[in-house]
């Protein structure tokens, strides 16, 4: 089976930064758990006679291959096999699966053209920009299967790759889920962000009852120039993205932005934790619960948001939750209200409600819930009674006439 790459991108704001980013949540392959259990026969590849030292040997049924890949990061992932035989091969295909989230296994297949003969000498070029791009640190495994005219078809053992961003020489620290990757900087910079990442994730538990139930690696570029140069297509104002079946954040960050970096990991972390929370194979949770959380984890919300949100109740021009369960609206007047919007309805549901409501919430739609039927369940009102007790409590809260910030 195989499934056709899907990318949702999900834009969000980064309250604390004038710069707006993508958040994408990529599913380009999916994952098997039983590579892990071929991890041990595979990891430990032999040097070719060119010294080479990804290339791995196989050898079955007369036939003879030496296979090895090589990352070009972001744009490529070459593969190459050179196959010997005493008959004229005569068909190649490369199989692969990428590491992530997943509740099937879908393995690609690439049909390799080559001329038949009895020593064939093949490669192939997974070009990133025609399928969107991996994070760094993404597990590819792949193998190669190869017949020949007198019927002998063989599948080679399984390899291991990992697609990693090596222009940088990358250092890491780990502490309990997290690891933060850099390459730029003292250890304290890192340690820095490593607090800041524990700390949103305190805060986190402590607003939903969310955790981390996978490992996250933050990956901690030192510019968002360098950030922009290890992504497919990127927005010219990309701040960082969470890529988030890979468990994946990448982030420019540098002393000079250090605050900025450190709001930024906290709304990417709760991305992360959240989808892990609720993935299911039915549905996703509503964009203004998803990108609400992730405001709230920032911490105050920002007086540029709370400005768009005063405008909205003073020119009555709010948006309906119904309609912020869809992706916001390109505009950029519609989505900073649709960001303030959200982060309120989420300020409304935990201050009101409490924690253990929020985290019923989220377990409710990890089981797939429809958006009404998880709200009925856990509070007793829809997106309409939301709508409505919500837009009672902000008027109160926000009275018409005393608004004190101004909008940019
Ligand atoms: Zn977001």
């Amino acid at each position: 089976m195989n499934i056709m790459p899907v990318k949702n991108v999900y834009p969000c704001f980064l309250a604390k930064s004038n710069t707006l980013h993508y958040t994408h949540s990529m599913q380009l392959r999916n994952f098997s758990l039983s590579i892990l259990f071929t991890l041990t026969l595979c990891l430990f590849p032999q040097a070719d006679e060119e010294g080479n030292s990804n290339a791995y040997n196989y050898s079955a049924d007369g036939i003879t291959c030496t296979y090895s890949a090589e990352v070009e990061f972001p744009l490529n992932l070459h593969f190459e096999l050179s196959a010997e035989s005493d008959a004229d091969i005569n068909d190649i295909r490369l199989h692969y699966t990428v590491e992530q989230d997943s509740f099937a296994e879908v393995v690609s297949e690439v049909f390799i053209e080559f001329l038949p003969g009895t020593a064939v000498d093949v490669q192939w070029t997974w070009d990133m920009r025609r399928t969107g791009g991996l994070p760094p640190g993404t597990v590819v495994e792949y193998w190669w299967t190869v017949e020949d005219t007198d019927g002998d078809d063989i599948t080679t053992a399984p390899a291991m790759l990992q697609y990693n961003d090596d222009r940088y020489l990358w250092q890491s620290i780990t502490e309990d889920k997290v690891t933060v990757y850099w390459y730029q900087g003292a250890r304290s910079f890192a340690e820095e962000i490593m607090s800041a990442a524990q700390l949103a994730l305190s805060r986190l538990a402590e607003d939903t009852g969310a955790y981390p139930r996978k490992e996250v690696s933050l990956y901690i570029y030192a510019s968002s120039q360098e950030l922009l140069g290890a992504m497919i297509f990127p927005q010219e104002w990309t701040g960082g993205a969470a890529y988030t079946r890979h468990g994946v954040i990448v982030i420019g960050i540098n002393p000079g932005n250090l605050a900025w970096g450190k709001g930024a990991i906290a709304h990417e972390l709760a991305h992360l934790i959240v989808h892990q929370m609720v993935f299911n194979p039915y549905n996703q949770i509503p964009t203004w619960l998803s990108e609400g959380l992730a405001m709230y984890n920032e911490g105050e919300m920002g007086a540029t948001f709370i400005a768009y949100l005063e405008k909205g109740i003073r020119d009555d021009n709010l948006i309906s939750v119904r309609s912020l369960a869809s992706p916001f609206s390109a505009y950029a007047d519609r989505s900073y209200l649709s960001y303030a919007q959200s982060y309120s309805l989420v300020e409304f549901l935990i201050d009101g409600y409490g924690q253990a409501k929020m985290l019923e919430l989220l377990n409710t739609f990890s089981r797939g819930s429809s958006y009404d039927g998880a709200l009925e369940t856990v509070y007793g009102f829809d997106m309409e009674g939301l709508d409505s007790l919500w837009r009672t409590e902000i008027k109160q809260k926000y009275p018409v006439g005393t608004a004190t910030t101004s909008l940019p």
